[in-house]
């Protein structure tokens, strides 16, 4: 296998071997410190797991926690009706609670199982990664949930996210963070986070930040408002949201990007 992938954040082709895990080799960029995996088999957000993914949905599922939260926070910054548009759909379990909750939703979904199961429970989705060439419309919210950790350049995904967001609308991205706490669990680590066969960036909050400033974007962390509920996770995350408005983001990194005026 080669080493030859440059810094997807700042192009630099210095960088320096730290982690060889499970015949994937992570190294880090001379230049801006940026975590990676330095021989990616492939894009992996375009290669879809279609074997593995028949065995968990047949239907769309129920939405999560953090949809939940997404939601939330689009009615709070861009207000009811939003057009929204989310990159990387999934099974659409997002996409159902946000029409649900009467916006409008505009799926891209590469892996084409996802795509079906999705497109057969009502969604409008299209199965492709994501090119902004397909829409003719500019959005309120694009929503980016975890998928930025497996794409080669996730500094132009994000760029063309920009490029059809409405000036007043925000691009939101939720991606694991290198400086998650629960990493001191080597088990959590293990399972969640050095995953190279399909996690190939390793973000810190600066490395993010460096990204949607790229896009013209400003990062902000989603509002203790926008977490509702009152099951454990959702207390967990309510004393998170405090923290991560402090700047350091003791687990995922829940974000939104404004136009930087
Ligand atoms: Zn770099």
């Amino acid at each position: 296998m080669t080493h030859d992938r440059d810094c997807p954040l700042c192009r630099s082709t210095s960088k320096t071997a730290a982690k060889q895990y499970e015949g994937s080799a992570i190294g880090t960029c001379d230049r801006c410190g940026f975590l990676y995996v330095l021989n990616p088999e492939s894009d992996t957000a375009s290669e879809s797991q279609t074997e593995i993914d028949q065995a968990r949905h047949t239907t769309i599922p129920a939405p999560r926690r953090r949809h939940y939260y997404i939601s939330n926070l689009i009615e709070q910054t861009v207000g009811k009706g939003a057009e929204v548009l989310e990159v990387g759909s999934g099974y659409g379990g997002l996409g159902k609670l946000l029409e649900k909750n009467q916006h409008t939703y505009l799926g891209f979904e590469p892996s084409d199982i996802r795509s079906k199961i999705a497109s057969e429970g009502g969604l409008d989705v299209i199965d492709s990664i994501f090119d902004p060439s397909k829409v003719d419309q500019s959005f309120d919210a694009i929503v980016i949930d975890n998928v930025l950790e497996h794409v080669l350049n996730p500094t132009e995904l994000i760029t063309d996210a920009a490029e059809v967001v409405s000036d007043e609308g925000i691009v939101i991205v939720i991606v694991p963070s290198r400086y998650d706490l629960r990493r001191l669990h080597p088990g959590w680590n293990d399972d969640n986070f050095w995953i190279p066969a399909a996690h190939i960036n390793f973000f810190r909050p600066t490395d993010l930040r460096r990204v949607y400033s790229k896009a013209g974007l400003r990062m902000i962390p989603f509002p203790c408002s926008s977490i509702e509920g009152k099951q454990s996770k959702d207390v967990l995350f309510k004393a998170k949201s405090l923290i991560d408005s402090t700047g350091y983001y003791p687990l995922s990194l829940y974000t939104y990007g404004t136009k930087a005026r």
